[in-house]
């Protein structure tokens, strides 16, 4: 047993800015550090003023995804001695897009910006305090002022979200503090799901992203494929084509993966599959790791995958001409990217079609498109309103676990503790209420952004 006084400094009730602190014994740890996706410069900082009076020595961060990761270069400026913990494949998924995300601040801020958090330089400086580690290999891990004989001991678990993506175990005097990070519990295209089997947890950190989605409301994996193919047979048959925007890093892959297998099959008309764009350095490093992690379709290089390179088409009737599947990042269609120079032109095409396979926040330049209908006219970044002639579809191709997947991991770790992270009031609010009437002894903590949390684990 031992006390644990656990402090959100960002992403409790939003994902966004995830960074949580641990202080076990006067042991320092923090899980994650993470921007908030939707505001800038200062403002999308974890509150780091709350670590005044606390001792930090080590950071664990979860995967590369930049609600987890992004604040970790301007983390490391304040905090040199500390050191990072993550696995190989984060660490250098991560070089690539913090790069990028440092190169589209600098020219989003205007030149003597106080706003700017961190340089290229500085990324080569943050290498410095990181280590790298496989999955399942043992962390020992004693801060400063550890105030035990005890080391705590700390492993990463497959996630099955990203690629590198882990699930944290703390271990300490006999009990077990679970993290989840962002977790799939079921496999995705290339990715088998999350790999933990026989852990029991005291307590359990659980993200609750799909908490406010009903489980009789999610369509199963394989009708949606089905679904997918059936529309997307339908646009490419009449002569259009299919636009769909994607985050770069995870869902680009996965959607590539499984747009070929379906034409491998011979299920899906083979057509012109146009990528571009940071998915592609990425899909490199799913390619180069492909044997250190367990995977589906283990022998794929996603760069073999024929594809034309849509950054090099400048006049985009070239899709009339030469229809296909275009993967265009960014997923929220958000200003100055590929995927919402494409929308625009695709919303005046009548035989096209925009497929939304991935989370849009409302308040993103992509959200009208997402939420529109065929004739419905609408407002793109504060344009005047235009009229929708493409068709536009929602597909269901999750990379997060549904409610029921972690109410059953739940109950396969026991854990007498759950504080609930990594998700909007509502989501929290009804994902809490479906473990008290599941599990009623557990004890539930609702985490909230600077309020900390004493407990007994
Ligand atoms: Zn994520
Ligand atoms: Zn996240």
């Amino acid at each position: 047993m031992f006390d644990l006084f656990f402090l959100p400094l960002g992403g409790a009730s939003e994902i966004g800015a995830s960074c949580f602190y641990l202080n076990i014994d006067g042991t320092g740890i923090l899980l994650d550090c993470g921007i908030h996706p939707r505001k800038s410069g200062f403002d999308s900082l974890p509150n780091f003023n709350l670590l005044k009076n606390h001792p930090v020595d080590a950071v664990f961060i979860s995967h590369a995804h930049q609600d987890h990761i992004g604040a970790l270069p301007y983390f490391v400026k304040q905090f040199p001695h500390v050191k990072i913990y993550s696995t190989v494949q984060t660490v250098e998924i991560s070089m690539v897009t913090l790069n990028n995300a440092a190169k589209i601040l600098k020219a989003q801020l205007s030149e003597n910006n106080q706003d700017l958090l961190y340089t290229h330089d500085e990324l080569e400086l943050m290498l410095k305090s990181v280590r790298t580690f496989d999955y399942e290999e043992e962390i020992s891990l004693r801060g400063l002022a550890h105030k035990n004989q005890n080391s705590i001991s700390v492993t990463f678990h497959d996630a099955g979200h990203i690629l590198g993506s882990s699930l944290i175990e703390i271990k300490y005097n006999g009990r077990i503090i679970l993290y989840t990070g962002d977790i799939k519990l079921g496999s995705q295209s290339i990715l088998k799901g999350a790999a933990v089997f026989g852990i029991n947890a005291d307590l359990l950190i659980t993200e609750s992203t799909y908490g406010y989605l009903e489980d009789t409301l999610i369509p199963n994996r394989l009708d949606e494929i089905k679904r997918f193919t059936w529309e997307t047979n339908n646009v490419l048959n009449n002569g259009g084509s299919v636009l769909i925007p994607v985050f770069g890093l995870g869902k680009y892959q996965e959607m590539l993966s499984l747009i070929y297998s379906l034409m491998q099959k011979c299920k899906l008309v083979e057509t012109t599959i146009y990528t571009g764009g940071i998915g592609r350095r990425i899909s490199r490093i799913y390619d180069t790791n492909k044997y250190l992690v367990k995977r589906n379709y283990e022998n794929l290089n996603l760069h073999d995958i024929p594809q034309e390179n849509y950054l090099e088409i400048e006049d985009l009737s070239h899709f009339i001409r030469k229809p296909g599947i275009v993967l265009a990042t960014s997923g929220m269609m958000i200003e100055g990217t590929a995927s919402l120079r494409m929308a625009k032109f695709w919303l005046k095409q009548k035989k096209f079609a925009v497929w939304i396979v991935g989370y849009i926040d409302p308040e993103s330049t992509g959200y009208p498109i997402s939420a529109a209908n065929k004739g419905d006219k609408i407002v793109v970044q504060n344009g005047t309103p235009v009229k929708v002639n493409c068709d536009v579809k929602k597909f269901h191709f999750p990379s997060h676990s549904s409610k029921t997947e972690l109410l059953n991991f739940i109950d396969d770790l026991k854990p007498s503790k759950i504080i609930l992270i990594h998700g909007d009031y509502e989501s929290k609010d009804k994902f809490g209420y479906e473990i008290l009437s599941r599990f009623p002894k557990v004890k539930l903590y609702n985490a909230e952004n600077s309020n900390s949390i004493s407990l007994n684990v």
